[in-house]
């Protein structure tokens, strides 16, 4: 019971980000047993193909449709559709995320080589990396594999990391970069602004594009420092080579203000949610694309 009691306080604190601690309390029970069951799911879930895709657009500063991003859920029997957020760190933890990233790659591969097939024209395809996936021995092989498996050109792939993933390591990073950007495979910095301040890495690694955090793009038409920020951001994307990307772009007031600023490319509800395959595919059909 100790034992069991000090988890529940250690999954507190790491629940806390890491570098805390927590006392025990008897309402931590019911947060064990929820993360026990979550574990038991995933095991699962990935078992019983119960994981989905979902596709956002990207579009194109002039409206022309780039690509999508693909971004995972979980249909979770009896619960229903459970966001990344909710179930991602607890892959991490439990060490599913290999095989659940692997599965993203492939299944995103396939589905886009499957668009082009049917006709519509070249689209890219956007993936998340989770840190645990990239630093994973043979992640380069995985990407390779899943481009031959589909059939997909490695252009057409774009592999998202966030600061958090490239920060840790720098010689193995700089490997593991450059035999992606060798293979032609596109490399993307996510959620860029929310993580470590040094900045040395934008031109140590081969990137092509920063994806601008949607906490500064949401807030930038109401708080001038986030609108700032996203200026900043977009000169100094530029003045280094590579395209931009604002994310949680939700009207047309903030996407013409990131047209004027001279953003590349926008994703948000203004455009569209996330939409499963089927939907994506009617949406990609209706705009004209
Ligand atoms: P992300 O990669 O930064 O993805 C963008 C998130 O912002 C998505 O949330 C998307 O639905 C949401 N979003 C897009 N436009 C708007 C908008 O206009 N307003 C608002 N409020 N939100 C918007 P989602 O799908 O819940 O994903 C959350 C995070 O989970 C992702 O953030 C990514 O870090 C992670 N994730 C998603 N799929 C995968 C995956 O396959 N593997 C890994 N490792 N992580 C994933
Ligand atoms: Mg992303
Ligand atoms: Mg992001």
């Amino acid at each position: 019971a100790l034992l069991r009691n000090a988890d529940a306080a250690m999954y507190k604190a790491k629940d806390a980000g890491r570098n805390a601690f927590r006392f025990y309390s008897s309402e931590m029970n019911v947060a064990t047993l929820k993360h026990l069951l979550m574990e038991s799911g995933l095991r699962r879930g990935l078992g019983a193909r119960e994981f989905v895709l979902h596709y956002q657009p990207l579009v194109h500063e002039t409206g022309g449709i780039i690509g999508v991003e693909a971004l995972i859920r979980w249909q979770n029997p009896g619960v229903g559709l459970v966001p990344p957020d909710q179930f991602i760190h607890v892959a991490e933890d439990i060490g599913l995320i290999n095989p659940i990233g692997d599965w993203v790659l492939r299944e995103a591969c396939r589905q886009v080589r499957a668009w082009q097939d049917a006709g519509l024209p070249p689209l890219i395809v956007a993936v998340n990396v989770s840190p645990i996936q990239f630093r994973q021995p043979g992640f380069v092989d995985t990407v390779a594999s899943a481009l031959a498996a589909s059939g997909l050109e490695a252009r057409f792939l774009e592999l998202e990391l966030t600061e958090r993933t490239v920060m840790q390591d720098a010689e193995q990073t700089l490997g593991t970069l450059s035999a992606l950007n060798e293979m032609g495979v596109e490399l993307a910095v996510d959620d860029f602004g929310t993580g470590y301040s040094s900045l040395a890495y934008l031109t140590r690694f081969p990137f092509d594009t920063i994806k601008i955090d949607k906490s500064f793009v949401m807030a930038m038409e109401r708080a001038e420092g986030d609108q700032k920020i996203v200026r900043s951001t977009i000169d100094l994307a530029h003045n280094l080579g590579l395209s931009v990307v604002a994310e949680g772009i939700e009207d047309v007031k903030t996407m013409d203000r990131l047209r004027e600023l001279g953003c590349d490319e926008g994703q948000g509800y203004y455009f569209s949610k996330p939409m499963d395959a089927e939907d994506a595919d009617r949406w990609l059909v209706s705009s004209g694309y």
